[in-house]
């Protein structure tokens, strides 16, 4: 097929993009489209309205479409019925932001120098735009493919109506290939396409052994305190000095990485330093890069996020606390299921202390990604074409249940096109997005419809 989109012509369109950019991502992070708090509900709709919107101006049919929790947006640039159709997977809801670390107004986008700063700049809103904006080019140049749009607001809770939603709506909305823009780079300097993802499965551990606090001196050593035990039963597990879990047949299906993908995670440019900065991360549980990639890549953890109960505030209040609970999640690899996790979590905590009851939260199933084929090649060559790099090939620690259910809806190849760093800050204060992922992020984008047209 002869090449449409020309190398300078596709820069200059995205170098003569960058105020229309700017504007559209200001309108897009200005509106706190925080999932998670029901106090934002009306946000999360005002965003998925001005998301139709803007689809409409680029050209596209949109709709947004409700579900049993927040709306998904849906549009579609359409080029002709002959010719074949990518769909573009993003989410346009954010994590809660605020708080002291911010250095910033975190719902207010201030531009300095090549960074816009804003919570969901990087995660996800920019990339989705920048994907946006690429596939305007690429049909405008007469580029022969169709781009559907399918642009979340629940991810960042574990999309708990996405699978209902596309059961019923993914017959209407076909498509030959799914690409997916909410994956990070390793570093500025090394692109990245991702080969797989974690999944999840969250719990809280409760513990009652009273109805009031007690005081510890009048009860203490006859009253059962519910923190202890339940650190106790934490304790066991995981262990906290190597980040094994101790859960009995935990780690049964856990596939370890091939050779191919070892080869891979040492070729990627991983550093720990640079990782640990990234993060402010101060102490890691490893020095070696690839003992690190592999416990953030290709291991399942278990995780304590916080223990609730008892006396918070200043100084010590010497009372037995009437209950605990432990927040707890279990980070899984493939071929782990969310469901055997909990089961096997559930069996080793009951023979543990049979008093604490177990309540499952978000579930997301591990996936693993198609690393050859040609849809993974138009991708790796597509980030090659626009930084001249060519991308490493990683997994992500991270989960994005959205994939799995459209795999299983839309049965097509899913590839990622990833356009974070480390740096911009997922779900982190201070999270930005910088002109320079956007620019080459709209040049990659354009070339890989170009690509996959031809597929
Ligand atoms: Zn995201």
């Amino acid at each position: 097929m002869p090449e449409i989109l020309d190398r300078a012509a596709l820069r200059a369109y995205a170098e003569e993009s960058r105020p229309e950019f700017e504007k559209h991502l200001k309108t897009l992070v200005e509106i706190p489209s925080v999932s998670m708090d029901p106090g934002h509900k009306k946000d999360v709709e005002k965003c998925a309205k001005a998301a139709a919107k803007l689809l409409e101006k680029m050209g596209a049919k949109a709709k947004v479409k409700k579900t049993d929790g927040h709306p998904v947006v849906l549009g579609h640039l359409k080029t002709g019925k002959k010719n074949k159709t990518v769909t573009v997977y993003n989410h346009l809801d954010v994590q809660p932001a605020g708080g002291p670390e911010w250095e910033r107004k975190p719902f207010k986008m201030a531009v300095e120098g090549d960074r816009y700063y804003a919570r969901g700049a990087t995660d996800d809103k920019g990339p989705a735009l920048t994907a946006l904006l690429a596939a305007r080019h690429a049909v405008e140049s007469g580029v022969p493919i169709n781009v559907r749009f399918i642009w979340e607001l629940e991810e960042e809770i574990g999309s708990p109506s996405f699978e209902k939603f596309m059961r019923k709506e993914a017959a209407k909305i076909p498509t030959d290939s799914v690409v997916v823009s909410d994956t990070i780079w390793v570093s500025r300097t090394k692109p990245a396409v991702s080969a797989g993802l974690r999944g999840l499965q969250g719990a809280i551990l409760r513990l009652e052994t009273g109805t009031k606090d007690t005081h510890s001196g009048l009860t203490g050593g006859a009253a059962r305190n519910p923190l202890a035990e339940l650190a106790a039963v934490v304790a066991k597990c995981v262990d906290a000095k190597t980040g094994r879990v101790l859960i009995p047949g935990f780690y049964d299906d856990v596939v370890p990485p091939t050779r191919g993908e070892l080869k891979w995670f040492r070729e990627c440019g991983f550093s720990v330093p640079g990782f640990k900065k990234a993060h402010g991360l101060t102490k890691l549980r490893h020095q070696d890069a690839l003992k690190v990639m592999k416990a953030i890549w290709a291991q399942p953890t278990f995780e304590v996020h916080g223990f609730a109960g008892g006396y918070q505030g200043p100084g010590v209040k010497t009372a037995v606390p009437p209950w605990g609970e432990a927040k707890v999640s279990m980070r899984l690899v493939p071929d782990q299921t969310p469901r055997k996790a909990l089961q096997l979590l559930r069996k080793h905590v009951r023979s543990l202390n049979r008093d604490v009851r177990i309540t499952d939260e978000s579930a997301l199933a591990p996936y693993r990604g198609v690393t050859t084929g040609p849809y993974a090649k138009a991708a790796a060559d597509a980030i090659e074409f626009a930084y001249g790099k060519t991308p490493a090939v990683v997994r992500e620690g991270g989960s994005i249940g959205a994939i799995v259910t459209m795999e299983k809806t839309l049965k097509c190849p899913i590839t990622f096109i990833g356009l974070s760093l480390p740096e911009h800050g997922y779900h982190a204060p201070n999270e930005y997005y910088d002109w320079g992922q956007a620019c080459g992020g709209m040049q990659a984008f354009a070339k890989y419809f170009e690509l996959v047209s031809g597929i």
